[in-house]
């Protein structure tokens, strides 16, 4: 089969043929993959920013049809269409299973083995989603698959995988935003859209969408943003967000962005006992919080690992509120592109024009 590999950090992927998968073990499933959309967290590992193991495997955000089924699988069979992303549905009995925290599993951590080699028979590494997408095919733990109806598109499935489970998620599983509350998010590209969208299936008002580029703030407000700070353009972005809530600051912020910068600033855009969620991946310190910043306002600072999702839940029910119009896919999706050119789908996502790029497999 091919596969898109990373031999080195910071230049193209290689595509190549010759690689091989694992057959599934106990637990497991072989997936032909059908689309894997391009994510940041991909161009992280990628360019170099976040270490890992080389060769690389990349790729999380899949969907495909289940080609064959390990010991004990009882759930799928193959021809199944399905999306394979990055939150465990759970082994279903130990602590975190047992009381609805599935995502926080205990045999997660044992997710992460390696089941492709090259040619040469390296071993290709997995970034820290353990999916291998940017391959035809791949061998993943059950559990990180979950079946979905046979009339959903697939390149609009993979979606679900991650980039639109985690803005969601974040909004709808982690912070659980109360009705006629202020949500404030911090970034509006593939997942902050999401966490858009899920703030206005929660009642929230108003949702106010920050980005620095005006195109970006548009495409915001079709996704439901009441509001829209251009934080380059105004003078204050904190104060503009006390502005529009009453001069309180907001219930909830979602910081999309990967800057711990924007981590601080959303922090003072949140009121008194307001929540900021963390949920793109940011590297650094936090060195400008003290406890007074918390002592007298019990402000809540924490994040949100892939959407808190419940898969087995979650993805289904995301699936029902695209088919019935309720959440958009369709404009998050701005090319297709054949493995062979996945290089030039990765370098138009670098350069902030896409939302997300599909690699196609057949
Ligand atoms: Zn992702
Ligand atoms: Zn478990």
């Amino acid at each position: 089969m091919k596969a898109a590999i990373c031999y080195e950090v910071g230049k193209p992927l290689v595509v190549e043929d010759g690689v091989t998968v694992d057959a599934p073990g106990k637990g497991e499933v072989k997936v032909k993959v059908a689309v894997t959309a391009v994510c940041h967290s991909d161009l992280h590992f990628i360019s170099g920013e976040i270490k890992w193991d080389l060769p690389g495997l990349a790729g999380h955000e899949t969907a495909g049809h289940i080609e064959e089924i390990g010991e004990g699988v009882t759930n799928l069979k193959p021809g199944d269409p399905v999306v394979v992303g990055t939150v465990t549905s759970g082994c279903g009995h130990c602590y975190y299973c047992t009381i609805g925290a599935r995502h926080f599993c205990v045999e997660r951590d044992a997710f992460m083995k390696p089941k492709h080699q090259n040619k040469k028979g390296q071993r290709l590494a997995l970034m820290a989603g353990p999916v291998g997408g940017f391959a035809e095919y791949t061998t993943v733990p059950a559990a990180l698959v979950t079946k979905i109806p046979k009339d959903m598109p697939l390149d609009r499935a993979c979606l679900l995988a991650c980039g639109v489970t985690s803005g969601f998620g974040a909004v709808v599983n982690r912070a659980k935003v109360r009705a006629m509350s202020s949500v404030v998010v911090i970034g509006t590209g593939g997942v902050g859209l999401n966490s858009i969208q899920g703030a206005v299936f929660s009642g929230a008002y108003p949702v106010i969408a920050v980005d620095v580029l005006d195109s970006k703030l548009e495409t915001a407000r079709k996704f439901g943003a009441t509001h829209t700070i251009n934080a380059r353009k105004v003078k204050d972005p904190v104060k503009a967000v006390a502005e529009m809530t009453q001069g309180r600051g907001a219930d909830y912020v979602f910081v999309t962005v990967g800057k711990v910068e924007a981590i601080r600033q959303g922090f003072l855009m949140s009121g008194v006992m307001g929540m900021t969620v963390i949920v793109g991946l940011a590297q650094g310190d936090l060195r400008d919080f003290t406890p007074f910043d918390f002592i007298f306002t019990e402000k809540v600072l924490t994040a949100s690992g892939g959407g808190s999702i419940r898969s087995s839940v979650d993805i289904p029910f995301l699936v029902s509120l695209y088919q019935s119009g309720k959440l958009k896919l369709d404009e998050l999706i701005s090319g297709h592109y054949p493995l062979a050119r996945i290089n030039e789908a990765i370098d138009s996502l670098k350069k902030g024009e896409a939302l997300r790029n599909i690699i196609t497999f057949e």
